[in-house]
């Protein structure tokens, strides 16, 4: 089970966490806790560490340690009740005030430094789960369950070095097993979502949102019956409820409309959560924690053909379209490769790609954070010839449907762009994958909301239709 930064919000909600655990564990399962860092405290960590390496100025990083002190002194009282309370407090404190020191040099060190590494990102940002976890396990002993906690490394998640986005190696998985599995007959461990370590013992991270991933791995990797994904929503809605109020919880989705939906921007998942659970079909279930008892989402290997053409809308933001033009591209073999080796070579993630067939130009959707290297690194590659022009946009959005019953359905495509159409919302440019489980575009930023409203009713997906 894993526990998101809203479901560890603070104390109250932490000492929730550990009494739903003790109930699963309680009715006879054995269970293991992925814990998030409290809300906003990774985007508190990142935010610091920036100052730090911009300004030098030591006095904020104080002010920032004690602040970050309080909060989590707070919620260790207010997470660990009963007898023992106070003998587990002292224990759990002393361990957070040894973590906060280390954060605190590590810190200052950037100061002094001006420099803010990839690998120091990582480092820092894994403060947040590593300062959450000994008072989640606190939380759990003062219930009288035994419990130990682990950074992602020590339960044996082993990852590439890339840092911000790294993937776990084979090996975790034989290692989560030799160092996790013993323990579940008298015990529930708690396990830090969001980062493991390299082959040479360094924090890294998987990526924002990671925690979903790491429960992935360490349930594959432990055959789980189930992984649990514990938010602050009813589970996977039919699009984001902050754009429409209306979005319902879908009950059952298979793990491909998942894994679309994750990619396409789902923010309720982070895109890689779903693979280790496709290894050994394990399934995968999406609950709220303010509403326990709720189904959730229950995403499965596979799904009867349901009625729903359509299952979810998407949008991802943070991207920005490259048009890439010139009349010497026409019948110019060899552009496209020069194009995308040169943006692979300067480590640019594409999100969707155009051609029109007069080939006189190729557009692209890339990584908003991407955008400046890509432009330069195509201009360099054309700097005399074929290409004419480059231009870029940063006001745009990538919206997608997606639902495995669009394979084979005719007329799906018409009905977006008819009511796209209708609605006046300009589309600027279209990808369908050839797994046609999605269609997704490209339109202004000041469009998108509207464009997945008006999807949204279209397919029926607020129940109206
Ligand atoms: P946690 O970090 O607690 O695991 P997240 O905050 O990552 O959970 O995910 C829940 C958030 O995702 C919600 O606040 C919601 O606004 C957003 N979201 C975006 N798309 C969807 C969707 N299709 N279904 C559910 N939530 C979504
Ligand atoms: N705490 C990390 C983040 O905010 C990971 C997570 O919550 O899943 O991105
Ligand atoms: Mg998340």
């Amino acid at each position: 089970m894993k526990f998101g930064g809203t479901s560890v919000g603070d104390g109250s909600r932490i000492k929730h966490v550990a009494e739903l655990a003790k109930e699963y564990r309680d009715s006879g399962n054995e269970v293991v806790l992925v814990t998030s860092a409290l809300n906003g405290v990774t985007d508190a960590l990142l935010k610091s560490a920036k100052e730090a390496s911009e300004t030098g100025k030591t006095s904020t990083i104080k002010e920032f340690i004690t602040d970050l002190t309080k909060q989590h002194h707070q919620a260790a009282q207010d997470a660990i009740t009963g007898k023992k309370a106070k003998k587990i407090v002292e224990v759990v404190t002393e361990e957070l005030d040894s973590r906060l020191e280390e954060l605190e040099k590590a810190l200052i060190g950037i100061c002094y430094l001006g420099e803010l590494t990839v690998r120091s990102i990582d480092y820092i940002s894994s403060y947040g789960e590593r300062l959450t976890a000994p008072i989640l396990c606190g939380s759990l002993n003062s219930l009288g369950i035994k419990s130990r906690s682990f950074t992602g490394g020590d339960a044996g998640i082993i990852t590439t070095d890339d840092y911000g986005n790294a993937r776990p190696l084979e090996k975790s998985y034989s290692l989560i097993i030799e160092r996790i599995e013993p323990l579940l007959k008298d015990s529930i461990p708690v396990i830090t979502g969001f980062i493991g370590e390299n082959e040479a013992g360094i924090i890294t991270t998987l990526g924002r949102g990671g925690s979903d991933f790491s429960a992935s791995i360490i349930g594959a990797a432990l055959k789980a019956d189930e992984i649990w994904l514990w938010k602050e929503v009813h589970g996977i809605l039919t699009t984001d409820p902050m754009i429409v109020p209306e979005a319902r919880t879908i009950p059952v989705i298979s793990y491909i409309e998942a894994m679309e939906l994750s990619y396409f921007g789902a923010k309720v998942l982070h895109p890689r959560t779903i693979e280790p659970a496709i290894k050994h079909g394990i399934p995968v279930r999406v609950k709220n924690t303010f509403d326990p008892s709720s189904p959730g989402t229950i995403i499965v290997k596979d799904l009867k053909q349901s009625k729903d053409i359509v299952k979810a809308v998407t949008v991802i933001r943070n991207v920005a379209l490259i048009n890439i033009s010139g009349a010497g591209m026409v019948g110019t073999i060899g552009v496209a490769a020069r194009v995308f080796t040169t943006l692979a070579n300067a480590g640019v993630n594409i999100i969707m790609i155009s051609q029109g067939s007069s080939e006189a130009n190729i557009s692209l959707v890339v990584d908003g954070s991407h955008l400046d290297k890509a432009v330069k690194g195509i201009r360099a590659e054309f700097k005399n010839g074929i290409i004419k022009d480059v231009t870029q946009d940063r006001n745009i959005c990538v919206v997608a449907v997606v639902g495995a019953g669009m394979a084979n359905t005719p007329g799906v495509a018409g009905r977006v762009f008819g009511a796209l159409g209708k609605a006046r919302v300009n589309v600027i440019i279209i990808s369908q994958g050839s797994s046609q489980h999605n269609i997704s575009f490209a339109v202004s930023g000041d469009d998108a909301a509207k464009a997945v409203q008006v999807l949204h009713r279209e397919f029926g997906l607020d129940g109206e239709n």
